[in-house]
């Protein structure tokens, strides 16, 4: 038994949930001195192919950059979904493509997939999509510039290099990986049941999910916030301002509306949930449409109005933070002024990727990756500051890890780019972080 057995036998007790810990956090104490730069001699190899591909790992993310691929541009979509089935067919995957156009408006995903039985059966995503689209790829010292260079190409780019660096070295042999590739993440297609269906297909087959969204220094994310909208509606009783408060007319739905925000604002606050009336209408005569999210009011001083209609976001950690926060806000909603009503409605929109303990063992794995390759610990990301992404949807199915993808800026915004300097490490990173799943010892 090496070193580098006792070290991943404590990691993988976390990851399985088992129970002798004590042993190999000895073990691993005694361990560390006897590999000096912490990596096996087949890690060493692994890492030596990425320094070859260094140059050429830029040029595969200037080639992406160059095919225009924004949401709603399907024929680019495709084509960078080609481009990387080709990269990735070189490397022993499978290549398929779900066409999503007739069903939910979307040019659709690659799916790749290598086969095997060892090891814990992997899911990487990333997305072929870009916000905007036109910067062609520019390298300026350090930076590459260019629409998608950072979100997420540059991801896309650390996943293949990465898979390849494994490649080269055997470490896919007999292990099973599906790498997908959408094609809406920028812009989700609805419903998210037939959208995300390839997603969550190729889940229930996978023990961990690992997305390549960008890299914010020193941390890896384990837990992303989710959003749901809600709508109000509320009615008063209509007549002459000075009967306000009286028996018959009550307190006129402003007053409700008003008194159900602030006591949201007073009584709903809590670590990670947000909750934002973004849009408010309210009057004698009220139009509101939900789709345009617009409406118009008109009124006059001395009539008591009879409508009000809000519509809002919240954003929450759990399904369960999400469900308590509803329920107090049905509650709220419920406690009406006289002579007024009020009814609140809500739609799921993007989960959330709750932050548990299997995401926080896979942080481990990659935060002694980080320190085995010379680069410092990592720590969780705080989820406050991360919103929803395409590993929310399988959050409930597997453990996982977010922000494995490039360092860059400016992203959804012209001037975008990824720092090239640092595309190697993260790509060492990432394919490290996977053998240690893949080869535990
Ligand atoms: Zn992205």
């Amino acid at each position: 038994m090496n070193a580098m057995t006792f070290r991943r036998c404590h990691l993988f007790e976390n990851l399985e949930k088992m129970s002798v810990p004590v042993f190999c956090a000895v073990a691993l104490a005694l361990a560390t001195p006897v590999f000096a730069d912490g990596l096996s001699s087949a890690e060493q190899a692994i890492v030596r192919h990425v320094d070859a591909r260094r140059e050429a790992a830029i040029e595969l993310l200037a080639r992406s950059v160059n095919i225009a691929s924004a949401t709603e541009n399907h024929d680019g979509v495709r084509r960078i979904g080609e481009l990387y089935a080709a990269e990735l067919q070189a490397l022993g995957f499978e290549t398929r493509w779900i066409d999503q156009r007739a069903e939910v408006g979307r040019a659709g995903h690659l799916v790749a997939e290598r086969r095997g039985t060892g090891g814990k059966r992997l899911l990487l995503i990333g997305h072929l999509d870009t916000v905007l689209q036109g910067e062609p790829f520019r390298r300026e010292g350090n930076r590459g510039h260019g629409s998608g260079a950072s979100d997420m190409k540059g991801g896309n780019a650390i996943l293949i290099e990465a898979l390849r660096a494994l490649h080269a070295e055997g470490a896919l042999d007999n292990r099973q990986v599906i790498v997908i590739f959408t094609g809406d993440e920028e812009d989700t297609g609805k419903p998210y049941d037939v959208s995300r269906a390839a997603l969550v297909e190729a889940a229930k087959r996978s023990d961990i999910a690992l997305a390549f969204e960008g890299y914010e220094p020193g941390t890896a994310v384990v837990g992303r916030r989710g959003f749901s909208s809600w709508h109000l509606e509320v009615t008063g009783s209509q007549g002459h301002s000075s009967t306000i408060f009286g028996d018959e007319r009550g307190a006129g739905a402003i007053f409700e509306a008003a008194r159900i925000l602030n006591a949201f604002y007073e009584q709903l606050r809590e670590p990670y949930l947000t909750f934002n009336p973004s849009v408010i209408v309210g009057g004698t005569d009220v139009t509101y449409d939900p789709a345009t999210f617009g409406g118009t009011a008109r009124g006059k001083t001395n009539v008591v109005p009879p409508r009000v209609v809000v519509e809002g976001d919240m954003r929450f950690l759990s399904r369960d933070q999400l469900n308590r926060a509803r329920e107090k806000m049905r509650a709220i909603v419920a406690g009406n002024l006289p002579q007024a009503s009020a009814s609140i409605s809500f739609i799921d929109g993007m989960p959330s990727m709750e932050p548990t303990d299997g995401n926080r063992a896979l942080l481990a794995v990659i935060d002694q990756v980080s320190r085995d390759l010379g680069d410092g610990p990592l720590v969780a990301h705080d989820p406050s500051k991360r919103g929803a992404g395409d590993i929310s949807f399988v959050a409930t199915l597997v453990s996982g890890l977010d922000g494995l993808g490039a360092l860059g800026k400016q992203e959804h915004a012209p001037g975008e780019y990824a720092d090239l300097d640092t595309l190697p490490i993260l790509t060492k990173r990432a394919a490290l972080l996977m053998y240690r799943l893949m080869w535990p010892q």
